[in-house]
């Protein structure tokens, strides 16, 4: 198969700003053939986005999810790939993890108010709509209160991990997301890996737990990081991937959908893995 893979997305159903079906057609319009639906800790746009996709023979839509998990002192995103996403047990899981979301973004919007930055929590509630609240939703309530030009702007001083108002929600280990994910025959793969401390020791740990692949054509790094990603990759054994993140947030700099991503190969050994992960449930 030719093409364009995107295996890194986001829709309405978290914090990107197209339906699954703008998405959709969208990639579709740029050449992409596989393209994995990610959004943060909800599968719920992924139904849509397959429905969609019928009508463009080319694509292959992957179910795929975006966790995020902890570690002391920082954060791992998590990718999970062809999910078996109807389990109940799951979606139970993913349901907890949002419903700390919302606590959380109260708590930030609570503290931009004492920090003379306030913004209305309906506001931020009314923008992310049925999606699984994050930051960017209250960045760009940030916006239209005038504070910022654009959504990226909010997480410099404010929202960012060392944020002014930065608050904690619960979250679990990368160990419990890979798990998580390997019970519905997802293949666990780490997120945009470049700025992780001792990411070799990081990675040989997760690799123990069960992480298949680690992300390297991310479309945010240069030619030298993606290199040297590769490099880790390889090292480990580890499947590389990548994609753009799109989420169309409107930030100056942001890649376009289909921009760069993981050769064929590694979409269909992610695929074989999930098989047998699925087989030996
Ligand atoms: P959350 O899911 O609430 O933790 O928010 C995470 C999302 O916020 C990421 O997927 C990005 O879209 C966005 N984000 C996180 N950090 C930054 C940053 N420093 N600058 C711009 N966007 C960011
Ligand atoms: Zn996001
Ligand atoms: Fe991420
Ligand atoms: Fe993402």
């Amino acid at each position: 198969m030719d093409g364009l893979v995107d295996l890194h997305l986001h829709t309405l159903a978290s914090d990107g700003r197209l339906t699954p079906t703008q998405l959709v057609d969208l990639i579709a319009s740029k050449g992409v053939t596989v393209a994995a639906i990610s959004d943060h800790d909800t599968t719920d746009g992924i139904a849509e986005a397959v429905r969609a996709a019928s009508v463009h023979p080319n694509l292959e839509i992957i179910p795929a999810i975006e966790l995020s998990t902890d570690i002391p002192g920082d954060e791992i995103h998590m990718l999970g790939y062809f999910l078996q996403y109807e389990d109940e047990e799951f979606q139970a899981i993913l349901r907890r993890f949002r419903e700390g979301r919302l606590e959380r973004g109260k708590a930030m919007v609570e503290k931009l108010a004492s920090l003379g930055k306030p913004v209305d929590w309906e506001r931020v509630q009314e923008i992310a709509g049925d999606g699984s609240v994050g930051r960017p939703h209250i960045a760009l309530a940030m916006v239209e209160a005038g504070y910022f030009k654009e959504p990226k702007e909010a997480f410099y001083e404010y929202l960012g991990r060392n944020g002014l108002a930065y608050a904690e929600r619960e979250k679990m280990t990368p160990e419990e997301g890979v798990e998580m994910l390997a019970k519905v025959g997802g293949s666990a793969v780490l997120a945009h890996p470049a700025n992780l401390e001792d990411l070799d020791t990081k990675v040989a740990h997760l690799k123990e737990a069960g992480l298949v692949g680690m992300e390297v054509h991310y479309a945010m790094y240069s030619e030298e990081t993606i290199q040297r990603l590769l490099e880790v990759a390889n090292r480990h054994g580890l499947i590389p991937c990548g994609g753009s993140d799109y989420h169309g947030l409107g930030n100056t700099g942001e890649q376009e959908p289909g921009l760069l991503g993981p050769p064929m190969d590694s979409v269909e050994r992610l695929a074989g893995i999930s098989r047998d992960l699925a087989k030996n449930r």
